[in-house]
């Protein structure tokens, strides 16, 4: 008789594992190791995680960039790093201002980290995100961004990190909101760049300067093989390349669509009608792509609004 009932039980055994998913698959991220001890946080297909983020052990320190947009996601990423390594979270790191890459701050705050960023985050942090929820934000959208943490030290060119045996080289560089850094693990040829390169994906301009971001990605490619953007997935110095040559045909097809004497739904029309082939199936090009006309317009017509610094 039990020779019958074994192998059926080994069957209900191996379906019960199946139907379970991993913890890996449950993560709201990918935790991709890019080089020793340094760790790409990668939000998954649905965004539960809002934006991408970074670990990297030294011999005695950690420290995190970015600290992720939803709560749950924050907390997953501060319980990966404690499977990871016992070291103390010394940094955490901001790479800019804007809400997905900052709200979970004070998550690592509390785990001991000291928060560092372009002194323009904290000037920024508690006012500037507010345009992210429409003309009139709730109160809780209110009370959520008043109460975001700023960075404690704030710098304005570059700045070293030592997380023993290892230094974080972390620089400023101008385009994507004025207050962006990026981080470079040397010693790894990765850099962390937020969301001065997206990967295949259409970017946010709201707080653009093309002109000096395109200056910034000539810079920035040459600095490194592996790059983390602050959207989409990991890449080489050709996808920093793709994502120049985006901004630069945004530009041109919007400045063409001017010089043609057009305007409004009719420029947008056709500028997105020339970006499409080349770009149509990037990430987010449906609901950014239209915004991306509209914020180069203003900005190649003198009419942008910048936060100020
Ligand atoms: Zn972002």
């Amino acid at each position: 008789m039990h020779l019958t009932r074994r192998p059926a039980l080994l069957l209900l055994a191996a379906l019960v594992c199946a139907s379970q998913p991993s913890r890996a698959q449950t993560l709201p991220f990918t935790l991709k190791q890019v080089a020793p001890k340094v760790y790409a946080v990668i939000d998954n297909a649905n965004g539960d995680s809002g934006a991408n983020a970074g670990v990297v052990i030294g011999e005695e320190a950690v420290a995190i960039i970015d600290s992720l947009y939803r709560p749950k996601a924050t907390q997953a990423l501060l319980a990966e790093v404690r499977r990871l390594t016992p070291l103390p979270i010394r940094y955490l790191v901001n790479t800019h201002y804007h809400i997905d890459h900052v709200a979970g701050n004070a998550v690592f705050a509390q785990a001991g980290a000291v928060i560092v960023g372009h002194k323009n985050v904290a000037r920024w942090i508690n006012t500037e995100n507010l345009k992210f929820f429409g003309a009139t934000p709730t109160a809780e959208v209110q009370a959520q961004v008043a109460a975001l943490t700023p960075p404690q030290i704030g710098f304005d060119s570059e700045m070293r990190l030592n997380l023993g045996q290892r230094t974080l080289l972390i620089k400023a560089l101008p385009g994507h909101t004025g207050g962006d850094v990026v981080v470079s693990v040397q010693d790894a040829g990765v850099v962390f760049a937020g969301d001065l390169f997206w990967r295949r994906a259409i970017p946010n301009l709201i707080d653009a300067n093309t002109a000096d971001w395109l200056r910034t990605l000539d810079t920035l490619r040459q600095g490194a093989t592996v790059f983390v953007p602050g959207h989409g997935d990991v890449g080489s110095a050709g996808d920093v390349q793709d994502f120049q040559r985006y901004l630069a045909d945004v530009q041109a097809a919007v400045r063409q669509q001017l010089d043609a004497g057009k305007d409004g739904e009719a420029l947008q029309a056709a500028a997105l009608a020339q970006l499409t082939p080349s770009y149509g199936g990037w990430a987010y090009f449906k609901s950014l792509g239209p915004r991306n006309v509209r914020d180069m317009q203003a900005e190649l017509t003198g009419n942008k609004r910048r936060p100020a610094p």
